[in-house]
């Protein structure tokens, strides 16, 4: 055995690197079903080479999902990623796989291709090293996160509900942290009904839509709450035709997010009992909080420790950290699993044209993840 999982690792950076470059050289909009199976394929055949079970979940819409399974037992941690992107097919023209100053840029590589290969090297290593497991590992790979995981979120419940706890193997925060918090979200539309009239001849008559819209946006803006960790933030606004029509007709797209099911309960109800200030306007609210808050408890803190003194042996700290943006680790915990999210690689530039891993901090990841799947 090597010194430390880290050294192992450093060792294996070249293939690490050419295998995280196939990865990124097979571009996978969501959205390009074709595309994005195209890399599932490779990514099944790599997992089945290590002996894994490997189930395709065929999908109509979006990529398939691959659930892969390694060990036996009736216990089973999961661990969770995604291998579609927000970038587009023909993005590596602009953005190409470029390796500067101890960072490897490419569309993907930070959010999040280089998370799953980080799992295949630390569950290779296991199986050469017949390293013994505690637990089965399930391994579940997305193909809709970047759209917020329509066809897979029943999926990822259904096998959340049957393991001890879910690693996410999402970008880690800025400093490598770790993280242990994320807020809850989702997006309403409010659509608001006037009447429309001449602006001119017949002011009187008209109920105007974007007046009637704006005491809303408003109200919206207000139910804000920095210190609970809600925010409301009317992002789009939409009506009208000509200046001189009073407009019928307006609506606005609302972006929530939340730290508490508390607070998605509050916002749930505040934007239903929205009502019409003008008389003649008409209401209606779409949407909802469809992301629940991760929240941070007991039970992840324990996880939190375990990891931490996970990469203590392997000679360097790791800190936590709550963040406002969602994951497919929110689901994960609402199905009362533990949830530990951020393991993947330490870099920048997620959705950016910026996009990087750090290089140096690739071989300790994967000695933690190693670990970690083997003593969980
Ligand atoms: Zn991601």
């Amino acid at each position: 055995m090597a010194a430390t999982w880290t050294s192992h690792f450093q060792d294996k950076l070249p293939d690490i690197l050419a295998e995280l470059r196939t990865y990124v050289e097979m571009e996978t909009p969501t959205h390009d079903k074709e595309a994005v199976d195209r890399l599932g394929e490779y990514i099944a055949g790599r997992f089945r080479s290590l002996g894994c079970k490997v189930d395709v979940i065929p999908q109509t819409t979006y990529g398939n999902q691959l659930r892969v399974e390694y060990g036996e037992g009736d216990e089973q941690i999961m661990v969770l990623g995604h291998f579609d992107t927000v970038k587009e097919v023909g993005t590596l023209k602009s953005e190409p796989w470029k390796i500067e100053d101890g960072r490897v840029y490419g569309p993907g590589t930070y959010d999040m291709k280089a998370g799953i290969v980080f799992c295949y090297y630390a569950l290779k290593t296991i199986v050469e090293q017949n390293i013994p497991l505690k637990s089965k590992l399930v391994f579940f790979w997305n193909t809709d996160e970047e759209i917020g995981s329509e066809s897979s979120e029943k999926w990822i419940r259904e096998e959340a509900r049957r393991s001890t706890c879910a690693l996410v193997i999402e970008p880690a925060a800025g400093d490598g942290s770790l993280k242990t918090s994320r807020k809850g979200g989702g997006e309403f539309v409010l659509k608001v009904t006037g009447r429309a009239a001449h602006a001119g001849n017949d002011h009187a008559l008209g109920v105007n839509a974007i007046e009637e819209i704006a005491h809303h946006v408003l109200a919206i803006q207000s139910f804000t709450d920095y210190e609970a960790g809600t925010t409301l933030s009317v992002g789009t606004i939409r009506g009208g035709s000509v200046s001189n029509v009073v407009p019928d007709y307006a609506e606005a797209d609302i972006d929530v997010r939340i730290s508490t099911s508390e607070e998605a309960e509050r916002i749930t109800t505040l934007m239903n009992q929205l009502t019409p200030i003008l008389p003649g306007a008409q209401l209606t609210v779409e949407g909802g909080i469809t992301k629940p808050p991760m929240e941070r408890t007991a039970g992840t803190e324990q996880l939190f420790l375990h990891a931490q003194a996970q990469a203590q042996l392997e000679g360097f700290n790791l800190t936590e950290r709550g963040v406002g943006g969602t994951s497919d680790g929110n689901f994960a915990a609402d199905e009362g699993t533990l949830t530990l999210d951020g393991l993947g690689p330490v870099g920048d530039g997620a959705h950016a044209s910026h996009e990087h891993v750090v290089i140096d901090a690739i071989p300790g990841r994967i000695a933690v993840l190693l670990r970690l799947f083997s003593s969980l």
